[in-house]
């Protein structure tokens, strides 16, 4: 009895024994060695994140492009919702993103719980930064969703070899950020006089999301170095002021803008003795001819109230406003008016008061920008204007320890140490 009794725990204990040893090798065969199928589970689990909230694993998508002229009504047709479901989707979108708004070329998301069911929701996304949620269920809730986004801070340095257009470009930027950066020079460098072997360079922002670039954010401080010195813009913002200066902390916005239009090109300068091209006659041009593209933004150049908001058959649809006792602008050849742009209105330095056209005695779209100096007519980028007020004294030793810092960081890993600013 006691020698069966122990044979039977000895089988027990050896079997046990093979179990376990067999387990533990199979556990570290796996470890060490894991089968490919194991792994690309684990890669795909990983790439799967939520869209639009809702897990993929567990959801049907359906993305589809609004095709030109197509209406959200036949979309949903396609799916089963009827008309009335339709029409009470519109109504409940009205106050928050109508239908209206959906743009041909852009996606329709909708999401089902599997690829048998009729959706429930509808996704549109105007921009990276947010996305419209449709609900299609009973409620019709729509609610606009903003994506978290993140801000990295970058530098960038250029050289002028031809323009400040092809540097940029070269470089791998948007014209969005050459648009900043002539925000934030205003009126301190004229980007239509750049010449080859000016050099620049920005810090700015640049706005993340989920690890990709997504757009520029702002420019905190610059540099334009060009045969006259070393131009310096810093951003700088607290309860009173809010903007960028200058070295010397004066708004670098100055009185007047250089220019009436942002990306143009000056097709025709201010000339005594011109030839008119279709008068075909010695004319003066006392303007500044700037082409943009039909439709660009006309800026009004400085604060000021508006004289005139006419047309006449040269001038076509033209915009003249005063500003002050001493100085007079107008504007030439527009396409359209902006709102609100009539006599005796007051108006903003680089408030848009109409947009570019060809009325009147045009050859092609293009502002005829004229400059009037005590009622006489000038040429506004020979003038030496007098320069815009700096902030109070009070305020600049908090300016000053900003300024100094961004010129550290401006001038980080350059030979000299900050060169005199141009003034
Ligand atoms: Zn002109």
């Amino acid at each position: 009895m006691i020698k069966r009794e122990n044979l039977f725990i000895d089988l027990l204990i050896g079997a046990f024994t093979i179990i376990f040893i067999g387990l533990s090798l199979n556990f570290f065969l796996k470890k060490e060695n894991p089968s490919p199928e194991v792994n690309n589970n684990i890669e795909t689990k990983k790439e799967l994140k939520p869209l639009f909230g809702y897990s993929q694993e567990n959801h049907h998508f359906d993305k589809l492009k609004i095709l030109p002229n197509q209406f959200l009504a036949d979309i949903l047709e396609t799916y089963v919702f009827s008309y009335s479901e339709i029409a009470k989707l519109e109504e409940s979108a009205k106050n928050v993103f109508s239908v209206r708004h959906l743009r041909a070329g852009k996606n329709l998301t909708f999401i089902a719980q599997d690829s048998c069911s009729n959706p429930f929701c509808m996704i549109y996304q105007p921009d990276p930064f947010r996305y419209i949620k449709y609900n299609l269920l009973d409620s019709m809730q729509v609610e606009i969703i903003e994506n978290e986004f993140t801000i990295e801070m970058d530098t960038l340095v250029g050289e002028i070899k031809s323009s400040l257009w092809a540097s940029m470009i070269d470089n791998g930027h948007k014209a969005t950020l050459i648009d900043k950066m002539e925000d934030a020079f205003a009126s301190k460098v004229d980007f239509y006089y750049t010449q080859k072997g000016d050099r620049y360079k920005l810090i700015y922002e640049k706005r993340i999301i989920d690890g990709e670039f997504i757009s520029y954010g702002n420019i905190l401080a610059a540099y334009y170095q060009n045969d006259q010195g070393r131009h310096y813009s810093i951003y700088y913002e607290n309860d009173k002021y809010e903007g960028f200066y200058d070295f010397e902390g004066r708004p670098t916005k100055g009185n007047f803008l250089r220019a009436p239009v942002k990306y143009s090109r000056i097709s025709s300068r201010f000339n005594r003795n011109r030839f008119h091209p279709i008068k075909k006659r010695r004319i003066p041009h006392l303007g500044t001819d700037y082409a943009a593209s039909h439709g660009t933004p006309i800026h009004s150049v400085a604060d000021g109230v508006i004289e005139l908001a006419s047309y006449t058959k040269n001038n076509g649809k033209y915009v003249k406003i005063k500003h002050g006792k001493t100085y007079k602008t107008q504007y030439l050849h527009m396409s359209k008016f902006a709102k609100g742009i009539r006599k005796g209105k007051s108006v903003k330095q680089g408030q848009t008061i109409g947009y570019v056209g060809s009325t009147g005695l045009a050859t092609g779209p293009h502002v005829c920008f004229r400059f009037w100096k005590n009622g006489k007519q000038i040429n506004h980028l020979r003038e030496n204007f007098p320069p815009a007020k700096p902030m109070s004294e009070d305020e600049m030793p908090l300016f000053e320890s900003i300024r100094d810092s961004m010129i550290i960081e401006l001038t980080r890993g350059e030979v000299q140490l900050i060169s005199n600013p141009a003034t």
